[in-house]
């Protein structure tokens, strides 16, 4: 009820719902009351969260906020989503994003902006920006997000919650729309570790429709303790000083280093080699990766068909320009061009080389140091309406979060103080692959 009234109240001007389940989740509600009093609940017993418009909910609509997908229903639950769902947590409402998880602003949406809880007019990143605000207006408890290349941090760091996405292949993808599918992660938006934790042990592992999935031990998160070793922290010293951190975020970061090193703890600072290229890279893979995922949407099997088809081929193209907003079509273009005869080697074979690069200077940092500490994004939470004419200026806002994305690693988003217009500001750790336990602990010690 709390909830629901702080969705009636703030929902129409914040926009982070495009949907809200109010019966089912009272009649929910009043279920894991019954099974509370009898003793039969399930772990996540009251836990009131909300999921991102990219996830499947059998019976319930689903349009990774596109016109193209306007009218489809969900004939099965994601995964994850089930996961949380058999461990008895209510379903509250379903988030406005960016479509199909293209974005950094959530304002590339068929339902319009979403606008920062700080209010200001600013933007609340992209592209969980939708669950980014149902948290930190308080909405729900937790929210399911989707984390690409940053859409889960960067918006937890404009919104003041904690962003977190595990190593790849951690959670399964099963229900979750594909955008770039050696790239996408189940994420989790929370106020606290311990939630965070908790639904993370429960989402990940093995999963028979998902074999991307790793068969790794899925440890008890929820009972990592706070660290309490010495450690050593990589500072890429051409990212913590670089030309388009803010004055305010760069002293987010000075602050927490200069903690580290007063309690007697390693800094092991270093350049990072391919700092110029971790755009480019992303850019290229996952709009190539997305133009095969997206070509599902042709009018026949899924939501929206145009009504002014004179044959089959003028159906698929009417569909596709009419249903797909502006930057999914410029994603689709680059991805198809970067994919054609003549362009492959030259593009998607070098990013694939590069990437794997990237990765194994990551990883061999962290094969000798605990972790590595940077801005999640260069700004705060920028004005609405900003970016919109300069493509690459809203790229830019990715810089810092693609690189734990490109090596497949896990990776948090922290709250770090404000800027002095009282504007929220992250910063994100990096652990190796499947050290989610270790990243849980060490972020209850920074917090
Ligand atoms: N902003 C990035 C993009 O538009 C990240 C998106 C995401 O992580 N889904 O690709």
């Amino acid at each position: 009820q709390g909830y629901l009234s702080n969705i009636t109240s703030k929902n129409t001007d914040l926009n982070a719902l495009s949907e809200v389940y109010e019966e089912e989740a009272l009649v929910q509600a009043a279920e894991v009351q019954e099974k509370i009093n009898n003793g039969s609940a399930g772990r996540l017993a009251g836990m009131v969260i909300t999921i991102k418009d990219v996830y499947c909910h059998n019976g319930h609509t689903l349009q990774s906020a596109s016109k193209i997908l306007d009218g489809f229903k969900s004939q099965f639950t994601a995964t994850p989503i089930q996961r949380l769902l058999d461990e008895d947590a209510i379903i509250i409402g379903r988030n406005n994003c960016d479509e199909f998880a293209m974005g950094s602003s959530n304002e590339n949406s068929v339902y319009g902006p979403v606008k920062n809880a700080v209010g200001k007019n600013k933007v609340p990143g992209g592209s969980s920006g939708g669950s980014a605000v149902a948290v930190q207006a308080e909405m729900c408890l937790v929210s399911i997000g989707s984390d690409t290349g940053g859409s889960v941090r960067q918006p937890a760091s404009f919104c003041g919650v904690i962003g977190f996405k595990p190593t790849y292949g951690r959670i399964s993808r099963h229900g979750l729309t594909a955008y770039a599918s050696s790239f996408d992660c189940v994420g989790v938006l929370a106020h606290s570790v311990e939630d965070t934790a908790l639904v993370l042990e429960i989402a990940a592992g093995p999963d028979e429709y998902d074999h991307t999935v790793s068969t790794t031990n899925v440890p008890a998160y929820s009972k990592a303790p706070e660290w309490a070793e010495k450690f050593s922290v990589v500072s890429f010293e051409n990212i913590n000083s670089h030309e388009a951190i803010d004055s305010a975020v760069k002293q987010s970061v000075d602050r927490v280093f200069d903690k580290i090193e007063t309690l007697g703890n390693r800094i092991h600072k270093v350049d990072f080699t391919y700092l110029n290229y971790v755009l480019p890279t992303y850019y290229i893979l996952t709009t190539a990766e997305a133009s095969a995922n997206l070509s599902r949407f042709d009018g026949v099997k899924y939501g929206y068909r145009t009504e002014n088809a004179k044959d089959l081929d003028s159906m698929y193209r009417k569909t596709r320009t009419e249903g797909f907003g502006e930057e999914v079509v410029k994603r689709i273009l680059l991805g198809t061009y970067v994919l054609s005869e003549g362009f492959y080697d030259a593009y998607y074979t070098k990013a694939q080389k590069v990437r794997r690069l990237i990765r194994d200077e990551m990883k061999s940092l962290l094969e000798n140091n605990d972790f590595i500490i940077m801005p999640t994004a260069p700004t705060p939470a920028f004005d609405l309406n900003s970016h919109d004419r300069n493509p690459l200026e809203m790229y830019l806002e990715d810089i810092f979060t693609v690189q734990a994305s490109l090596a497949g690693l896990p990776c948090i988003s922290i709250p770090n103080g404000t800027d002095e217009n009282g504007l929220p500001i992250g910063i994100q750790v990096i652990c190796n692959s499947f050290e989610e336990e270790k990243l849980l602990s060490f972020s209850k010690y920074l917090k």
